[in-house]
């Protein structure tokens, strides 16, 4: 047996993990493509063993990297991929909708493909949990505890931006967490009535307010400029998370999801089964067909 392991998109803490489980499961049949769909089409595949190292394990990050590959939206590279690709028995592929979109490419032209969810944004189609997502929370649930004291203490507001590209699920699980004030998931929710009223709801009685805003909306320096102009007052500052919430050290849930993901592909495999093997409501795993 031959398998072919890539991550590709942005990497999510747990793509360790899951690599190594992999490697316990199949030791030196397990090949990888290095940085995802870029390593596929030039032909960089090597044996998992010669990357694996003690310690990385419960690592952010993924031991064989991962990029993005636009070029793979091409039939023409596409073509080259399968050609690749058609030296193995199995190709694993971990990623977000995009990465998903390229599984189903090679799934497509032939090759028994298996599709696992690992992107922070948590935006992968029918899955509930995807690999990233529970440290990607924690990262900014951390960043607003240790923000806000300060905040409060001048009795400011804050709006913290966190990631998620077109998706709010980090937004609104962060808003659940920290019991925000506000949360501003897509364009709709961008209201700034809203915003300012939920500001000095906390402001009159001498309190601060956080609020969370999902990227890629609207820049948030501009956001906190328009709602100190409509508040005539200058208590707005804002906080962007950043990159730890890609780096952040798994999470318990993360491992074990993970753990689950890992499990689910050796399943699959061993039924010599194929398709997207993802996370039900109640974070068991589940393959389903590639749609
Ligand atoms: P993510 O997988 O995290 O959602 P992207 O959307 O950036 O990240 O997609 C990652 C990669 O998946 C892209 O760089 C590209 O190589 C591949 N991909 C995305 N969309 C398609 C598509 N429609 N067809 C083939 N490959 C795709």
């Amino acid at each position: 047996m031959k398998i072919l392991l890539l991550c590709s998109g942005g990497d999510a803490p747990g793509m360790n993990r899951f690599i190594y489980d992999l490697y316990d499961a199949f030791k030196d049949e397990v090949y990888f493509a290095l940085a995802g769909f870029n390593g596929l089409i030039n032909g960089e595949i090597y044996p998992l063993g010669k990357v694996i190292k003690n310690g990385d394990r419960d690592s952010a990050g993924t031991i064989i990297k991962t990029s993005r590959c636009p070029e793979f939206k091409q039939k023409r590279y596409v073509k080259i991929g399968v050609n690749n690709a058609k030296d193995f028995d199995y190709v694993v592929i971990c990623g977000g909708n995009g990465s998903e979109r390229g599984a189903k490419e090679i799934f497509e032209n032939g090759i028994k493909t298996i599709f696992v969810p690992g992107t922070i944004d948590n935006d992968v189609n029918d899955n509930h949990y995807s690999m990233g997502f529970s440290t990607a929370v924690k990262e900014c649930v951390y960043a607003v505890k240790n923000t806000m004291p300060s905040i409060q203490a001048m009795t400011r507001s804050c709006l913290f931006e966190v990631m998620g590209r077109d998706f709010g699920a980090i937004a609104e699980e962060t808003a659940k967490q920290v019991d925000a004030d506000y949360v501003v998931q897509d364009k709709k929710t961008l209201d700034y009535e809203k915003m300012t009223k939920a500001i000095l709801k906390k402001y009159v009685k001498g309190q601060s307010s956080c609020i969370i805003v999902r990227e890629n909306i609207e820049k948030i320096e501009k956001i906190a400029n328009k709602l100190n102009k409509m508040l005539g007052l200058d208590i707005v500052r804002c906080h962007i998370v950043g990159r730890t919430q890609r780096g952040g050290t798994p999470t318990e849930e993360e491992l074990v999801m993970s753990d689950k993901f890992a499990g689910g592909v050796v399943d699959v495999i061993r039924h010599g089964r194929v398709g997207r093997v993802l996370a039900n409501k109640n974070k068991q795993i589940v393959l389903k067909k590639f749609n």
